[in-house]
C-alpha cells in the first residue's frame, strides 16, 4: 500500500486516475481514504475520465457512520498496488475483446460498460440476439491471437480529430477534451487504422505494456442483459 496526498481537486481527479485507471475504476465502487486521519469510504459517483479527467465523490457513511465530508477536506488515499496490477491487465483485455467481438459480430457493437477486477473481466455491450457456439470461439481465439503477438501497446496525446482519422473508437455525443488519450493495441494486415493497429481506443486508463502480459482469455459466459444488450463474463489464465 501506498498513500499519497492529493492538494488539489486537480491533482485529485490525477490521482485516481494514475491509481485506478479509466475503466478501472467504477462508478458505484467504493474507495477507501482517509480524511484528516480519519478512516472513511467513499462512493464513487461520476466518472469523467474519458472526457476531462473529473471524477466525483460521494462520502459513503454506511450502518453506523456519519458521511461528514466537506469541501475543502485534506483527503488522503490508499493504492493497492498488486490489485492495480491485476485490473490493469484486465482492462488492456477490454480493448481487444471490444474490438473482436465488433469484428465477429459486426460494427453495430459498442460498449456499454465494464467491471474489471482482479482474476475476472465483465463486459457489456449493444447486440440484440444471442451468440453462437462458433462466435464465441471466434472470439475468444481473436483476443488470444493478440496477446500472443505480444506487441507494445501505445498511448498516445493528440486532438479529437486526430484521434478519429487514426480509426479510434470514440463515443458520439460525448464532449471530449482538447487533447485525449489514445491507446493502441495489436497489429492486424487487414486494419484499415494507422500502423494497421488492430485496436485504437480514447482511454485515459493504465495499460499493459505489451499484451502478452494479460495471459490466455476464457469466455466464462454470456448472457443477455436488458433488450439489446449482452454481457460477457471473461476468466484469466
Ligand atoms: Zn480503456
Amino acid at each position: 500500500m501506498a498513500t499519497a496526498t492529493a492538494p488539489s481537486r486537480e491533482d485529485f481527479a490525477k490521482m485516481l486516475d494514475e491509481a485506478f485507471g479509466g475503466g478501472n475504476l467504477q462508478e458505484g465502487s467504493v474507495i477507501k481514504g482517509k480524511v484528516v486521519g480519519v478512516e472513511k469510504e467513499f462512493a464513487v459517483i461520476d466518472v469523467g475520465l474519458k472526457t476531462e479527467g473529473r471524477v466525483a465523490l460521494r462520502e459513503f457513511a454506511g450502518p453506523g457512520r456519519q458521511a461528514d465530508l466537506k469541501v475543502g477536506d485534506e483527503v488522503t488515499l490508499e493504492v493497492d498496488h498488486a490489485r492495480r496490477t491485476a485490473t490493469r491487465a484486465h482492462h488492456s483485455a477490454t480493448h481487444l475483446l471490444h474490438e473482436a467481438l465488433r469484428q465477429v459480430l459486426g460494427t453495430h457493437v459498442a460498449q456499454k460498460g465494464s467491471l474489471v477486477e482482479p482474476g475476472r473481466l465483465r463486459f457489456d455491450f449493444s447486440h440484440p440476439k444471442p451468440m453462437t457456439h462458433e462466435e464465441i470461439r471466434a472470439v475468444e481465439d481473436m483476443v488470444n491471437a493478440m496477446i500472443l503477438q505480444n506487441e507494445p501497446v501505445e498511448t498516445h496525446l493528440m486532438t479529437p480529430e486526430a484521434a478519429i482519422s487514426q480509426g479510434a473508437l470514440a463515443l458520439f455525443g460525448e464532449k471530449y477534451a482538447e487533447e485525449v488519450r489514445v491507446v493502441s493495441m495489436g497489429k492486424s494486415d487487414k486494419s484499415t487504422r494507422a500502423q494497421h493497429a488492430y485496436s485504437i481506443e480514447l482511454c485515459g486508463g493504465t495499460h499493459v505494456r505489451a499484451t502478452g502480459e494479460i495471459g490466455a482469455v476464457r469466455v466464462t459466459q454470456i448472457e443477455k442483459k436488458g433488450k439489446q444488450n449482452r454481457r460477457v463474463r471473461l476468466a484469466f489464465a
